[in-house]
């Protein structure tokens, strides 16, 4: 039996990630600084550490017997453009520390594959309609923020210990993804969980505020494509950074109107200032595609399954204990990443 580590795993990609690697009959151990908050994980063994410290690393690679067989590093201090923009230092900090004890760890440990998810933020902006980029342009590198910046100094510190310590190096640069069981308030969430939040809190014929112009150009991932897309790049022999996501791209105003339209809601646009990132982004598949691996779902179909679990949230919380109904439309959240 295969064992996997899932760093992050009481966050919303790596929780699925360990569902995903259960059905594929690993044994796997879950590391966080805290537990799934949604539903509990599939994870085998979960610990809680953390993995700023060489030691949480050390203890989350150590097995009683044998050696992983692959690492899954997705553990992030992370959030929407809100969080990206406030929180710099923060981001910097913990991210670096993080992924450089992790990957020592591994080496010191002799795991033989590691996975490392950075983003699409280690791109530059773009215009609307300019030709896809490839993995090789992200060079010369002009990310657009510091989570980027930290992203693309990981890639590099991950694929230095692979060539000295002569283990596998596996990179997926996600496009913003999305899902069930994401964070969808509280200032973290991106732009889909929020604008499923404020659809869900908006009466019908309602008006939202949603950050920018609602002309910023993203494609949005469902989560089950992701995590495929993890699996299948983890297990192919594709070294050096692959892009994953949807070919779909679309305009927040796209987003907006599809998440409406799923909510079966009339729903109003105000456009409000806020951080909004890049204007736009093409980026190419295809390295990811000669794994075998495509998207599955439009954003229609991901709405479909996202949008009903974020009313189900917004409806709890409003019946639950201390809360009122007048939870404002309006409020917080609405960033966009990558
Ligand atoms: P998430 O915030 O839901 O999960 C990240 C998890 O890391 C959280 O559960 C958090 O508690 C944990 N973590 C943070 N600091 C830690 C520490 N010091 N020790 C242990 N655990 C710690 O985020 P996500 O959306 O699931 O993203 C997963 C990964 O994918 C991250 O690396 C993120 O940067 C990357 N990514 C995500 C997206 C996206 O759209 N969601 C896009 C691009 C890249």
């Amino acid at each position: 039996m295969k064992k996997a580590l899932v760093c992050g795993a009481g966050g919303f990609i790596a929780s699925h990630l360990v569902t995903r690697l259960k059905r594929e009959g690993y044994w796997v151990r879950g590391v966080d600084l805290k537990r799934p908050e949604f539903s509990a994980t599939a994870a085998d063994d979960f610990r809680l550490l953390d993995l700023r410290e060489p030691g949480g690393c050390d203890s989350a690679i150590a097995l009683e017997q044998g050696r992983f067989d692959e690492v899954y590093q997705l553990a992030a201090d992370m959030g929407g453009m809100g969080f990206i923009h406030s929180a710099e230092c923060e981001i910097l900090r913990n991210n670096a520390l993080i992924n450089v004890n992790m990957i020592h760890a591994a080496a010191r440990a002799g795991v033989p594959r590691y996975f490392f998810s950075s983003s699409v933020c280690i791109y530059r902006d773009m215009e609307p309609g300019e030709p896809e980029l490839t993995e090789a342009e992200a060079y010369p590198a002009r990310p657009d923020n510091e989570y980027g910046w930290e992203k693309l100094y990981a890639e590099r510190v991950a694929l230095a210990f692979g060539r000295k310590y002569g283990f596998e190096v596996r990179i997926a640069r996600f496009q913003n993804c999305y899902g069930p069981e994401g964070t969808w308030t509280g200032g973290r969430e991106k732009a889909p969980a929020a604008i499923c939040r404020k659809v869900a809190e908006a009466m019908d014929g309602g008006t939202i505020d949603v950050w920018g112009d609602g002309r910023a150009i993203r494609s949005y991932t469902y989560v089950d494509d992701m995590v495929d897309g993890i699996y299948a790049l983890t297990q192919s022999s594709l070294r050096g950074p692959a892009n994953i996501g949807s070919p779909e791209y679309v305009s927040v105003a796209q987003l907006v109107k599809t998440v409406a339209q799923v909510a079966g809601k009339t729903i109003g646009v105000k456009y409000v200032e806020g951080p909004v990132g890049v204007q736009s982004r093409n980026f190419s598949n295809e390295r990811i595609y000669s794994t075998g691996w495509k998207s599955r779902y439009s954003l229609r179909d991901g709405i479909a399954r996202t949008y009903p679990w974020v009313d189900q949230q917004v409806h709890a919380r409003r019946a639950g204990p201390g809360v009122g109904a007048g939870v404002s439309a309006a409020a917080g959240g609405g960033g966009l990443t990558p």
